[in-house]
């Protein structure tokens, strides 16, 4: 271990990041003390949970606390705590280095607009490094728990390209972090503002935060925070800012939750669960290995972040705390896996969450704004969470063909309160946009008739419709299959009541399509269009072809049905088409068209641009109709 000073490079994203963060964030920059004391508390929480293990960490100072100490005269800040401290390699990885994956291409969607990247930093979590809004020096001095005097660091950065490192001697164990602030920033270094702000950001922190003035007469410190954890205090002494603020120390998200549920539970098994609905989508919830979960503590004793196991993973943008009475406190991932105890947890709060999106629906502003951030998460759970299906089915929300924009805002119940009462399907259309969707020739008797059709245009939408099934006692119906029963339906253009020449064209271009398609038949979903593709009902959809072979999985060929709008003047020129090649090429120029309609490739699209300008010039087979 080198005891030399050693000036290190931080890496490019944190440079970048600090960089954003200064630029964006500085009318917010009052949030670093929040995120300097709430470090210095999880620190704290740390060491308690491995003094479970090893009671020597903390036996020489077993009051944990942190104190803040200012000094106007030096013009500095000092958040210093007496937790877990770090090593020097734990201090080169975490103040060197973010260990969040996917933070590059994260950065890269900042655009320089404040506000933008204000917002996307937000969902980023901001922590350690905001010190440098306000700061243009900060030093690190650290001594691991357990660690010898002589292995304590000194860490110092002007929070541009690089940090210096050096050993140094520590009596105390834990983190002394000291803010050198700017010359206008001197407020952070008056006694009444940060204690205002310490009452305001940290009041509910589980530990005592103190307060002294250095260069004061009386230097005491004294005590400014309620130090009981939030969750512990009963519902009713909680007000709803301390709610907010206690969210924001968990996620270090520096917005608004869009709501929270606070439960105590008693009896057979004893928790307290404190859940929060985050206003904004993290930026790295599509990654399936970011970290997700609740904060568990055991008897009020931290035990784990992110500990997944208590909610399923469709939940994952839910934060919060669970304070378990029952668990042991050595509890560790693998054994919480096994608890018995847990499905009961796990259900429990799962139904918790449920309950309070249920709570959010009746405010169609509000749920909007949680279904445009976390909507695609939710629908997960009809394909994961069988048991949960009605509650779920009842919070989705959808583009329908009763709204003129792709909004999804139409639950099932509006729905099926706007259908007729013959009505005994809910029908629904899988595009891969919504302009492909309500333009779907498959859609077009159904409009035409006022019957209402879901837009289904997300990725997870197949698997949903699938999963879901049915709606009180009403089946979804997929419009582009085979059997497709219209309400209200005349039976004007069934396939038995067709004439003789009808008949005949649809065999004549059955057997021009005999390699592309399984049959042609007469259509009674279209009113516009001339023709379209239907699968059979074996079949897969089309939309779940696509994905499932853009995927790479080689599927067995399919051959779609050609449904014929029998009435429409295109299908009327075709059966008037006397020469064979002409009809011929004109089939597959309708075929091509009703594949193109419903957004899937052509087989064979050089054929195709060769087939239309044959057409079009009317030299096909050199014959000449006119
Ligand atoms: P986050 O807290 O979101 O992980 P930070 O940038 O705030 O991100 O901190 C990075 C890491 O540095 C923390 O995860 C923690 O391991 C370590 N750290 C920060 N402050 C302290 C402290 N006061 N004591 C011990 N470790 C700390």
């Amino acid at each position: 271990m080198s005891k030399q000073r050693e000036t290190l490079g931080f890496q490019t994203e944190v440079r970048q990041l600090l960089q954003l963060m200064i630029h964006s964030l500085y009318s917010n920059k009052e949030i670093f003390l929040r995120e300097l004391i709430s470090n210095a508390s999880d620190a704290a929480d740390k060491l308690r949970f491995e003094a479970l293990a090893n009671p020597d960490l903390s036996a020489d100072d077993t009051d944990l606390g942190i104190s803040i100490e200012v000094n106007k005269a030096e013009r500095t800040l000092s958040v210093v705590d007496n937790g877990i401290g770090m090593s020097r390699d734990e201090l080169i990885d975490n103040l060197g280095t973010i260990a969040k994956s996917g933070t590059a291409e994260f950065l890269q969607q900042m655009t320089g607009d404040k506000q933008h990247d204000a917002h996307l930093i937000g969902q980023f979590g901001v922590g350690f490094y905001s010190a440098f809004i306000v700061a243009d020096k900060v030093s690190v001095q650290t001594r691991r728990a357990g660690a010898d005097a002589d292995a304590a660091v000194h860490w110092e950065s002007a929070g541009e390209g690089e940090f210096t490192i050096e050993n140094i001697e520590r009596e105390e164990r834990g983190t002394r972090v000291t803010l050198h602030l700017k010359d206008d920033e001197s407020e952070f270094a008056e006694s009444p503002r940060i204690e205002s702000l310490i009452r305001k950001y940290s009041d509910h922190i589980g530990f005592p935060v103190s307060l002294s003035a250095i260069d004061e007469e009386s230097a005491e410190a004294k005590i400014v925070n309620s130090a009981t954890a939030l969750w512990t205090r009963s519902r009713s002494e909680v007000t709803e800012d301390e709610y907010k603020e206690f969210y924001k120390h968990l996620s270090h998200d520096f917005a608004d939750p869009l709501t929270w549920s606070h439960n105590r539970v008693e009896g057979k098994r004893e928790y307290t669960s404190l859940l929060y609905i985050p206003g904004a989508a993290p930026f790295d919830m599509w990654n399936r290995e970011a970290p997700r979960g609740l904060k568990l503590y055991v008897q009020r004793v931290f035990i784990m972040d992110d500990a997944e196991q208590f909610l399923p993973l469709y939940l994952r943008f839910v934060k919060g705390v669970v304070d378990s009475s029952d668990l042991p406190l050595n509890v560790s991932r693998e054994l919480l896996q096994q608890n018995p105890d847990l499905t009961a947890m796990r259900s429990a709060l799962t139904r918790r969450v449920l309950d309070m999106l249920k709570k959010i629906a009746a405010d169609k502003e509000d749920y909007q704004k949680f279904w445009g951030e976390f909507g695609q998460v939710l629908k997960e759970g009809l394909v994961e969470d069988s048991g949960n299906k009605d509650k779920l089915a009842k919070l989705l929300r959808f583009a329908t063909t009763h709204n003129d924009n792709d909004t999804q805002d139409q639950s099932l119940d509006d729905y099926l309160q706007r259908a007729k009462d013959e009505q005994q399907k809910i029908y629904y259309i899988l595009a891969e946009t919504y302009a492909t969707a309500i333009a779907s020739p498959h859609i077009e008797q159904l409009r035409s008739r006022g019957v209402e059709v879901l837009l289904l245009t997300d990725r997870i939408d197949a698997w949903l419709a699938e999963s879901l099934a049915e709606y009180e006692g009403k089946t979804l119906v997929d419009v582009a299959r085979e059997a497709l029963d219209i309400p209200d339906e005349g039976d004007e253009k069934a396939q038995d009541e067709l004439d003789d020449k009808q008949k005949s064209l649809l065999q004549k271009m059955q057997g021009k399509l005999s390699e592309r398609v399984e049959s042609v038949t007469a259509s009674r979903r279209l009113v516009d269009s001339p023709a379209c593709v239907v699968a059979s009902e074996q079949d897969l959809n089309p939309q779940v072809r696509r994905m499932l072979e853009a995927s790479g999985q080689e599927l067995p060929a399919a051959k779609p049905i050609l449904e014929i709008n029998i009435g429409h003047p295109l299908v009327t020129r075709l059966s008037g088409e006397t020469d064979d090649g002409r009809f011929g090429a004109l089939s597959n120029i309708v075929l091509d068209h009703a594949l193109l309609a419903e957004g899937s490739q052509l087989p064979n699209p050089a054929e195709y641009v060769q087939r239309m300008n044959e057409f079009l010039l009317g030299t096909d087979n050199g014959a000449d109709n006119e």
